[in-house]
């Protein structure tokens, strides 16, 4: 498959060069030049197939022919080693568990995804490329965790200080290896801004491979479209009429959805759910795109101004905003209203959901006050201990904590702490 980009200004590119180079040479996102629909006897036959057999047939048009299809079958089947489970709340909501990876987070398929379609890559090639990310808390740990230990890549990640919680920051800080963590004085966007400059400095990318492994990485972000199809699988003989509620941030894995749906999956419609960084929101209402600084809150996996994968959401609806309003809804909720759907999910359905998924749950009531028959489900994107402090501030219980959590607590963090695109631009180079 083919990549072109979204500025129109660079080449059209192959798959191996849009995972290699993250981003286009005009500053683009890579998109696929073609989107073939799956056939009617996969989705006629999904009953009998396992999560890896469905993987393969959705991503294969998009990474072949540069993964011949046996190295592909192995990838997935090692990226997919989990389960995806969907618990029913009740006959209009369910949740659809993307937390049980190694960082419980869903960032997890898509790193992992990555890591080893970039391994196999750079198998035979002696010079290194380093991946640099910049995260708001969850996809930090996911990518060290996916490129830990790979050949030939470095892995640098940007984070913001004192903005994600404990256990993310253990995640992203402590594994050593080819990981490097660097904390910076700012926000998410700071972050993601000193990400964007380092790839348009010629100096800097002349003298090193610089990737990105953020969701503007087509290998990261396209894998993220299994899980639809993975809950479609679950729910199809129980519900006509399945949406979904994605909390979004950077709008990738809702973004991810509807390539789903562009593959034929029988999927009406999408709720993006915000909290107050809600430019999407506030978009689908007033028709005018306005990014905003980011502000922090309890679901900080959420917290981006302005988020990258919008413009892949403009070109799916061919920049028609009656078609996109038609296909998606989107809702902004306070962190009193999370916190509140936290203690509702918790009492009504004895289920604890972390803020994220809270905020997806919230996406769900609102679309069904307007769409009683439809059967919702939210995507609960993190474990609930990945925000262990507002988690139990907000039920009042002790939670467990589970083996992947327990494995990272105590380590040793090691961060460098930097304030400036210069600092970043020393430390690569150094
Ligand atoms: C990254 C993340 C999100 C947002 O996903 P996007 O693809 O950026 O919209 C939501 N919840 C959690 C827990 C996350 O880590």
């Amino acid at each position: 498959m083919n990549y072109y980009s979204l500025n129109h200004k660079a080449p059209n590119t192959s798959f191996k060069k849009a995972v290699i180079k993250g981003l286009a040479p005009d500053k683009g996102l890579y998109f696929p030049e073609s989107i073939t629909p799956l056939p009617q006897s996969f989705w006629d036959t999904i009953d009998r197939l396992s999560y890896s057999e469905i993987a393969f047939e959705a991503i294969k048009q998009f990474v072949s022919p540069e993964i011949p299809e046996d190295i592909l079958k192995t990838i997935v089947e090692e990226t997919l080693s989990f389960d995806f489970p969907v618990v029913k709340l009740n006959d209009n909501i369910s949740t659809l568990e993307l937390f049980h990876g190694p960082t419980m987070a869903f960032k997890d398929v898509g790193a992992r995804f990555m890591a080893r379609c970039l391994g196999y890559f750079n198998k035979n090639n002696t010079n290194e490329v380093t991946v640099l990310v910049a995260t708001s808390g969850d996809t930090g740990g996911a990518v060290a965790n996916g490129f830990l230990g790979v050949k030939g890549v470095n892995v640098v990640i940007l984070y913001p200080s004192g903005k994600v919680s404990n256990i993310q920051e253990m995640q992203l800080t402590t594994l050593g290896q080819n990981i490097k963590a660097l904390e910076v004085n700012g926000t998410f966007d700071d972050c993601q801004a000193m990400v964007k400059t380092a790839f348009l400095d010629d100096q800097l990318t002349s003298q090193m491979q610089l990737t990105s492994a953020n969701s503007i990485n087509v290998a990261r972000w396209l894998p993220q479209l299994f899980y639809f199809i993975f809950a479609y699988k679950q729910l199809h003989n129980q519900y006509d009429d399945i949406v979904f509620s994605i909390p979004s941030g950077n709008f990738g894995n809702v973004c991810a959805g509807m390539m789903a749906q562009q593959l034929g999956l029988p999927i009406s419609h999408f709720i993006a759910s915000n909290n107050a960084n809600n430019v999407v929101t506030r978009y689908l209402t007033s028709q005018l795109y306005e990014p905003k600084p980011s502000v922090q809150t309890i679901s900080n996996a959420m917290d981006v101004g302005a988020p990258s994968n919008f413009i892949r959401i403009q070109e799916i609806y061919k920049n028609n905003f009656e078609t996109l309003k038609n296909n998606v809804s989107s809702y902004s909720f306070t962190d009193d209203e999370t916190r509140e759907a936290m203690l509702e999910i918790y009492n009504d359905f004895n289920y604890v959901a972390d803020p994220h998924g809270a905020v997806g749950y919230l996406g769900c009531k609102a679309y069904l006050k307007v769409n009683p028959n439809a059967h919702c489900v939210f995507l609960e994107t993190a474990h609930p201990t990945k925000f262990l402090d507002v988690v139990e501030d907000v039920i009042k219980q002790e939670q467990p904590l589970p083996e992947q959590i327990q494995a990272v607590m105590g380590n040793k963090k090691e961060s460098f702490v930097i304030s400036t695109y210069q600092e970043l631009k020393s430390f690569l180079l150094s």
